[in-house]
């Protein structure tokens, strides 16, 4: 493990939640305030966490020495408890993990972004849950926010996979290591990966600078390792247009399954005036794609 200095940490940089973010990055949910301090919970490396995991995580390590009142942990802030929609073969319910990296102005859960709002379901609660709808669920899909923003993500996954279920991530595709780590350790069975736009235009529709050699490693990994996935893009008047269609078709070309959503405006919107496409452009949209990936589907025509 690193700590993760990922451009992430970039997007947070400058902002009032700064050190909530170095929260986040600490893998036992811990942070150090010191200057100095910060700098141990950015360079110390996997032994200091598998060593202060394997003494129980109990006490204090000195690596990791206190909580402040105001960190974001991962917390799960929703809770559908049934779905036949989200996980393609599987009757599942979905988990919303706070806290996200990115900003789309069209995103729906805008309240968990800043990882605060939402509700705030213990972890006990959830396993309660799994373990009584056990035989009626087969699948839980874990959405956010941004899931793998959080390390302590993989964790739950394991639980999760350990009660028997399978796991559907959606991710936004910002952290391939984790994305990975997770795929080699069999804690998912589908993906389910933003693809925002054209990358040229990528950084407008995630309302933050994006590295896009992140976003591209987590799409070409998914393409090459058998894991099952897609992609898919909420498409917006205001932020899309044909030629980014060719250019992602140019992209993903040979991708397994994309699917187009058109986008619906409401209250948790993160930013308002935004409009959907039409269907006829919808259809256009769909038609550049096809020749670069044939298995293309507008949701809900499927
Ligand atoms: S749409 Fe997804 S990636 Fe974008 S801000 Fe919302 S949760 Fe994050």
């Amino acid at each position: 493990m690193s700590i993760i200095t990922t451009r992430a940490d970039e997007d947070f940089r400058g902002r009032s939640n700064r050190r909530r973010f170095f929260a986040a990055r600490c893998f036992e949910g811990r942070v150090c305030a010191s200057a100095f301090a910060r700098r141990i919970v950015y360079f110390c490396g996997a032994r200091v966490y598998n060593e202060y995991k394997a003494a129980g995580g109990a006490g204090r390590s000195k690596h990791l020495p206190f909580r402040r009142k105001e960190e974001i942990f991962m917390r799960i802030s929703g809770l559908q408890k049934t779905t036949l929609l989200d996980f393609p073969g599987r009757v599942a319910c979905t988990i919303f993990l706070n806290g996200c990296n990115f900003r789309c102005p069209f995103c729906q859960n805008s309240e968990i972004l800043d990882g605060r709002g939402g509700e705030d379901i213990p972890e006990e609660e959830l396993f309660a849950f799994l373990r009584k709808r056990k035989g009626i669920l087969d699948g839980v899909c874990v959405s956010g926010g941004e899931p793998l923003v959080h390390a302590e993500t993989l964790e739950l996954l394991g639980k999760i996979k350990a009660l028997g279920y399978g796991v559907k991530l959606d991710t936004n595709g910002a952290f391939p290591e984790r994305l990975k780590e997770a795929a080699r350790a069999g804690l998912i069975d589908f993906v389910a990966m933003d693809i925002k736009n054209s990358p040229k235009n990528y950084a407008k529709t995630a309302g933050v600078a994006v590295d896009m050699a992140k976003i591209e490693e987590s799409a070409k990994f998914l393409m090459e390792s058998g894991i099952e996935y897609e992609f898919r893009t909420t498409v917006v008047k205001e932020l899309h247009a044909a030629e980014d269609f060719i250019r992602i078709g140019q992209w993903l070309r040979g991708a397994k399954r994309y699917f187009l959503q058109t986008f619906r405006d409401g209250d948790t919107v993160l930013k308002s005036g935004l409009t959907p496409c039409t269907d006829a452009e919808m259809q256009t949209f769909k038609q550049l794609l096809k020749p670069y990936i044939p298995n293309v589907l507008i949701r809900g025509e499927e």
